[in-house]
């Protein structure tokens, strides 16, 4: 495979040359170097990558430039290569207009000339960039196969596992697909027996649960050690923050989390309200980078185990495991978060993940091409869905029982899906049935006011209503309201007022009515159900947790 290609352009061949000398010293071994002295030599250069199907990753140009600026430069590169990263090389006057090529544009990034030392200025950023890019093209490298039917559930589990834990796979279809038929056939399978995921060990995986997946690829799925520090539950935004500063302050920290890391932000395209990111990060972009700076700092992370009891052995507590393990620890955060309630309508349940689905990952948008697609909420959960679908499919649909979305959706969300022309938005409106034969083939609507009822034919439905807590795993012990959002600190009623409480000081901020267990992040009563909240909460739990830690 040829390697793909970094263009740098700046008008004095001096600086090119540099920007060439630190870029080649660096990536070199990867990445194939080209140097430009103008935006149209680039463009001519980027034009003749397109004719060869090559693959261009990453940009690099001076703003300044006579003739056609680096941003201009840089719009028609967009056109050509929208997934090529952008980067512009600014002077500080420049910077008002570099921030509004961010919107105008997409410029991933800019950085302020000069960039010595690179190692500290320059090659940071580009990694990030570049790390980004592969990330989004490695889908042809992949060693992992998953074969099946496209309307299974279990493929559906699969292919989503994978996709959450950011394993690169190939997906084949059986009915559609030569090599799908020829795979199943050598591997001797059954139509029970599907899907079929390829590992790279050459082991055919049956039907495979995403513990036997986890397990396969060789992610953790077991505790390694009998005792730590802190456990925490659920690995979403609160539960990584709080591994980050649990694991990067000493102690011995483990995440234990039933699916795959990211939680609910891990399924959303675009967060653009994230302090530090004024492009907007994508949950799959957060979450890679908190596993792995948890990771660094020494976080053990358990992947596809449900957590399904807390009980208390003497002075500390164990969390019980599904399949059997139990990890003690002397402190437990619980940030598990919620999950989307069901939709109540007629048929739903027995169509199960043939296309009805709770929530969707970004990537999730890719197989909605060219087809009508049906949105159900009005959150900005909703709204930033049915975004990322309209880059792909013909029609999104959003079905919204309230008279208005202003209401529920953030204003910067309500204003791009007024603008883009194959979002409709159906106010008033409810999803009260559902059929098909073996997948979803329509869903009726109901109009609220008249009452008018109309069939929908879809095959694609994506529900975003109202979250839940699942705490019942909890028992008896951690106090909660009437929804199941644990409830802590001040909300609890004080040293003599608390359920259960025996110490002479009150439950600390983020504390539960049991000594040593937190809650953190969405889970929590009265939290503010945001990214920037839970990460903030997780962070402050490891705050709380030391001075536990100090008192027993
Ligand atoms: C599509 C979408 C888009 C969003 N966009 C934005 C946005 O742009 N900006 C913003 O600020 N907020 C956004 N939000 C909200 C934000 O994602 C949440 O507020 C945030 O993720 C809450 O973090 P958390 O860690 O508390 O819980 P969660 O993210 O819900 O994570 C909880 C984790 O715990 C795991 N878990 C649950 N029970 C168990 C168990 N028993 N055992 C083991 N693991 C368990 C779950 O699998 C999950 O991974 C969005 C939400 C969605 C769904």
């Amino acid at each position: 495979m040829p390697k793909p290609t970094i263009v740098a352009v700046d008008d004095e061949p001096l600086v090119a040359r540099a920007i060439a000398r630190d870029l080649r010293g660096r990536y070199g071994g990867d990445y194939t170097l080209v140097t430009a002295t103008s935006g149209a030599e680039a463009l001519d250069v980027i034009g003749r990558l397109v004719l060869r199907d090559r693959s261009l990753a990453l940009v690099v140009t001076d703003q300044r430039m006579p003739r056609m600026t680096g941003i201009e430069m840089l719009e028609q590169v967009g056109e050509l290569v929208p997934d090529a990263k952008l980067l512009l090389l600014t002077a500080y006057a420049d910077t008002d207009v570099a921030i509004r090529a961010i919107n105008e544009i997409g410029l991933d990034y800019y950085m302020l000339k000069p960039w010595d030392p690179p190692e500290q200025r320059l090659f940071p950023v580009i990694d990030d960039l570049l790390d980004d890019w592969r990330r989004d093209h490695r889908d042809d490298a992949s060693e992992v196969r998953v074969v099946g039917h496209r309307w299974s559930d279990r493929t559906h589990e699969a292919k989503s596992f994978l996709t959450r834990n950011h394993v690169p796979y190939r997906w084949l279809d059986i009915e559609r697909d030569d090599q799908a038929t020829q795979l199943v056939e050598l591997a001797g399978a059954g139509p029970d027996e599907l899907p079929l995921v390829l590992v790279p060990d050459g082991r055919a995986l049956r039907a495979p649960s995403a513990f036997e997946i986890a397990d396969a690829l060789g992610l953790r799925t077991r505790a390694e050690q009998p005792l730590y520090d802190l456990c925490i539950v659920g690995c979403g935004p609160a539960g990584l923050a709080a591994a980050v500063y649990g694991a990067s302050e000493g102690l011995r920290t483990l995440v234990v989390e039933r699916d795959a890391p990211g939680g609910q932000a891990g399924q959303s395209a675009a967060i653009e309200n994230y302090l530090g990111f004024p492009k907007g990060l994508s949950g799959a972009d957060l979450t890679h980078r908190a596993v792995a700076q948890a990771t660094r700092f020494g976080a053990e992370m358990v992947l596809a185990r449900e957590v399904v009891g807390l009980e208390q052995r003497g002075p500390v507590r164990a969390v019980l495991l599904a399949g059997g393990q139990a990890v003690e620890a002397r402190a437990v955060v619980v940030a598990t978060g919620v999950s989307y309630r069901r939709l109540g309508a007629r048929g739903i349940d027995d169509l199960g993940a043939r296309g009805v689905y709770y929530g969707a990952t970004a990537a999730e948008a890719v197989q909605c091409r060219g087809e009508d697609v049906y949105v159900v909420g009005a959150a900005n959960s909703a709204g930033q869905a049915a975004l990322n679908f309209a880059l792909y499919a013909k029609r999104v649909v959003m079905v919204v029982r309230a008279a208005t979305l202003e209401a529920t959706m953030s204003q910067y969300l309500v204003a791009r899906i007024a603008k883009a022309d194959n979002i409709e938005v159906r106010l008033r409106t409810e999803v009260v049935a559902a059929r098909g034969n073996g997948h979803l083939e329509a869903i009726t609507l109901v109009d609220r006011a008249s009452g008018t009822q109309e069939e929908a034919p879809t095959s694609w439905l994506f529900v975003f209503i109202g979250a839940m807590p699942r705490t019942d795993w909890l028992g008896e012990e951690v106090a909660r309201d009437d929804k199941g959002f644990v409830v802590t600190g001040q909300d609890l009623g004080g040293t003599h007022g608390t359920p259960g409480w025996s110490l002479d000081r009150a439950p600390y901020a983020l504390e539960t009515n049991v000594p040593g267990v937190f809650a953190a992040g969405d889970v929590r009563l009265d939290s503010m159900k945001r990214v920037a909240s839970a990460v903030g909460e997780g962070a402050m739990s490891v705050y709380l947790v030391h001075r536990y830690l100090a008192s027993i």
